[in-house]
């Protein structure tokens, strides 16, 4: 007798195609609930250009600063207008947008079939007529190439610093534990990843809130363990309280890449006090100077704020000195976004939009003449470098010092050069510029 399952088994469900706005914690959410969807036998696909009218589309949007959420409200609008046209069939919305948004959007953008949180994976599985498969916990369906993953620890923050509106979309800093964590790793190598980034809004408070003590590095420790992890990289580490024991397991284990990610956001005295980011210019001179005593090697990445309010001229140029002196390997900077509800919403955004921007540009002209002098030292040396894939004439890689879509690139001509994307190869480098190396695959 064919059961009433079936008969639904045989309706042909209709295709999901997520669209991931934001950061590589979004990603990392827009992967977990692609993973549950395939777990329930749905066609699930990542930004498809080609849209079909049956399609159900879910847009994980970012609300952090302006920019960013304009953008999540151009895309939104894009599908919502499309669902009018009948050339997709349902429009779902999530994310922090929608988290810190959601009765504004829901007022202005109507045709929008549902608006769910930061926090709502079974809500939108239901909406779309799916279930959550609590054995599916820690799988997920890859958006990278399968040899890389972001690898998100913990959610959520607990600081206080006074630009950021993400404690209001992402709440509290919540670590997720070892046991649970080394799974996930160990999945993720059964499907090829080898590079695993680490990510958090706060990497470097992990294990506070679970086991009541900072455990980053047992954490490494268990993840460099797993068989056939290569590369382990960290992304968003907090510079006060920073734990230092994690540098003694980079130098221990090959396997932790020799890289550090930790936004400073500014120097200036004046700014770290307003921002509230509890450590003082002495502090962090200090600290990125231990930092570097320890790993000598490291490539340090930091990411800056230009134009925050009350941030004077001498305040600049004190942040443009230090960035100058400093020298980082990687640096971001962005112009301050006056963000609702957050404690720097009750100051003047007294800056002007375009000092805002000629600050942030002044700062990237001194970084960008960093950078070259420093890739010229890497001319003549071989590096280990991790394909990621082929463009143009060449195949394009990353050393241990980079991390993806915002740091170098290694350039491999392919008219000299082969190399399978996510194979390991060792490469002589015998060009630099401002971003990008040029080498040749060395045996
Ligand atoms: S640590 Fe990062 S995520 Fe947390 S409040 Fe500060 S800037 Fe925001």
């Amino acid at each position: 007798m064919r059961t009433k399952i079936a008969a639904t088994d045989s309706i042909k469900k209709p295709r999901v195609n997520v669209i991931t706005l934001g950061c590589s914690k979004n990603v990392y959410d827009s992967e977990v609930l692609m993973g549950q969807l395939k777990g329930n036998q749905m066609d699930v696909v990542h930004e498809a250009d080609k849209v079909s009218k049956d399609d159900i589309i879910v847009i994980n949007t970012c609300g952090f600063i302006d920019n960013a959420k304009q953008e999540s409200i151009d895309t939104i609008l894009q599908y919502s207008e499309l669902k009018d046209q009948g050339k997709v069939g349902k429009v779902i919305v999530t994310g922090c947008l929608s988290e810190r948004y959601k009765p504004e959007l829901q007022a202005e953008i109507t045709n929008v079939d549902a608006y769910f949180g930061t926090n709502d994976l079974q809500n939108i599985l239901s909406s779309i007529g799916a279930d959550y498969k609590y054995e599916l916990i820690g799988e997920r369906l890859l958006t990278t190439p399968s040899h890389f993953a972001y690898f998100k620890i913990a959610e959520g923050c607990n600081r206080p610093c006074s630009f950021c509106a993400i404690p209001l979309m992402r709440g509290k800093h919540a670590s997720k534990s070892i046991e649970d964590l080394v799974k996930e790793a160990k999945g993720l190598v059964r499907n090829g990843t080898k590079e695993l980034i680490l990510i958090a809004q706060d990497l470097t408070y992990y294990g506070l809130d679970l086991y009541g003590k900072r455990r980053l590095d047992d954490l490494l420790r268990n993840l460099s363990d797993v068989n056939g992890v290569e590369w382990i990289r960290l992304q968003y580490a907090y510079p006060s309280g920073f734990p230092m024991e994690i540098l003694d397991v980079m130098n221990e284990r090959d396997n932790i890449c020799k890289y550090l990610d930790m936004p400073l956001q500014h120097i200036s005295d004046n700014m770290l006090k307003s921002m509230r980011r509890g450590i003082t210019k002495q502090k962090t001179t200090e600290l990125v100077q231990e930092i570097r005593n320890k790993v000598p090697d490291i490539a340090l990445r930091t990411t800056l704020i230009c134009g925050y309010p009350g941030e004077t001229e001498q305040d600049f140029h004190e942040m443009a000195d230090w960035v100058e002196e400093t020298k980082f390997d990687r640096l971001g900077c962005f112009t301050y976004s006056h963000e609702e509800k957050t404690h720097a919403h009750t100051l003047i955004d007294d800056v002007p939009q375009e000092v805002k921007e000629q600050r942030v540009e002044d700062i990237m002209e001194i970084q960008q003449a960093i950078s070259f002098d420093k890739n010229q030292e890497k001319v003549g040396k071989t590096f280990k470098v991790l394909i990621d894939k082929k463009e143009g004439d060449y195949f394009v890689g990353r050393t241990e010092f980079d991390s993806p879509e915002v740091d170098n690139e290694v350039l491999l001509h392919a008219s000299t050069n082969y190399a399978t994307t996510g194979s390991f190869v060792s490469a002589k480098i015998e060009r630099a510029e401002d971003f990008d190396l040029y080498g040749q695959i060395v045996k």
